[in-house]
């Protein structure tokens, strides 16, 4: 009798699942052609006098976070996402072209961009910062957070209840301090440096973990300098909404609101109703995807 199971860790051909019973165990792969990842859910069978089960079949996904590894192939970190939590920090301070890279990335994979803005304790409370000030006209999530301040998990808690999302940001932003903080298991070690695997070129090991209020956070050493990998440069605007939003009146359907003609979204910036810098990010997708696929060609 097969059932069904969650990949929660990936450890070469190994796994740690999660049963619907919610029981984690572990398992193995039948066969060298499957390949799974965190967050795919699997069919498995028991596997008579042993401890671990059997998967026999990965389910269709319902999207894939991937990079491109050091041989340019497509690499997957995980699979089957609602959100993707961006960590920023007062300290260090966000570059928020990174940031903005983030949420092209899950605009363009369909799920939800949710900015944590960490370490506010840090800050005097009056203080506003523009590009959250932005961020937020735009219509997207950004909530402050302080590892340090009790009060403020509540309102994250809301947005990522009963969701599965991946954590990702710049390296000492807080990431694991958060994912200690919300989860169930406190393994995460924090400020560590023993994250060795990521400057060598092992096997990413995502890990996903549950959230006491319910749902999943995933931690992923892949995520920490991810930039989208695009198929096209004009795939880039459908990562930034409200470029999205003025390119229908643009006066050419393929223009990428460079140097064309009669551009909306060009007259849009000039008019401020696009922000300038927000103009100026999608601007470096554009060219970093042009100069990436001419190396492939
Ligand atoms: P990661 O690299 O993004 O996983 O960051 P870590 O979770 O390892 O945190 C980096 C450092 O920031 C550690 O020394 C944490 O104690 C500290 N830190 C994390 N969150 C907060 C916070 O909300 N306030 C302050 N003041 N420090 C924090
Ligand atoms: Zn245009």
């Amino acid at each position: 009798m097969s059932e069904i199971a969650t990949i929660i860790e990936t450890y070469s051909r190994r796994m740690r699942i999660r049963l619907d019973t919610n029981i984690e165990v572990d398992a193995r792969i039948k066969g060298k052609k499957i390949k799974a990842v965190c967050g795919d859910i699997v069919t498995i069978e028991p596997i008579s006098g042993e401890k671990d089960w059997l998967i026999t079949e990965i389910m269709k996904r319902s999207n894939e976070l991937t990079r491109p590894n050091k041989s340019g192939q497509k690499e997957v970190l995980a699979a089957n996402l609602d959100a993707l939590i961006i960590v920023s920090s007062v300290s260090p301070i966000p570059d928020w072209y990174i940031i903005d890279r983030y949420i092209c990335a899950a605009e363009i994979l369909g799920i939800q961009p949710i900015i944590v803005f960490n370490k506010i304790d840090l800050l005097d409370e009056n203080i506003k910062i523009d590009e959250l000030l932005e961020y937020k006209k735009l219509g997207l999530s950004v909530v402050n957070f302080s590892v340090k301040n009790n009060k403020d998990s509540k309102e994250l808690l809301s947005l990522i209840s009963d969701k599965c999302s991946i954590v990702v940001g710049q390296s000492g932003v807080g990431k694991s301090s958060i994912i200690n903080k919300l989860v169930y298991s406190s393994e995460q070690r924090v400020g560590s440096i023993s994250k060795s695997g990521e400057g060598r070129h092992t096997t990413v090991n995502s890990v996903m973990k549950s959230i006491k209020s319910g749902g999943y956070l995933i931690d992923s050493p892949g995520v920490r300098d991810y930039m989208p990998a695009l198929a096209t440069p004009a795939e880039a605007q459908r990562g930034f909404r409200e470029i999205t939003e003025f390119s229908q009146f643009c006066r050419f359907s393929n223009c990428l609101h460079l140097r064309e003609p009669k551009c909306a979204v060009k007259k849009a910036v000039e008019e401020n109703l696009i922000d300038y810098r927000r103009y100026e990010s999608y601007k470096r997708v554009v060219n970093l995807t042009s100069k990436l696929s001419e190396k492939k060609y």
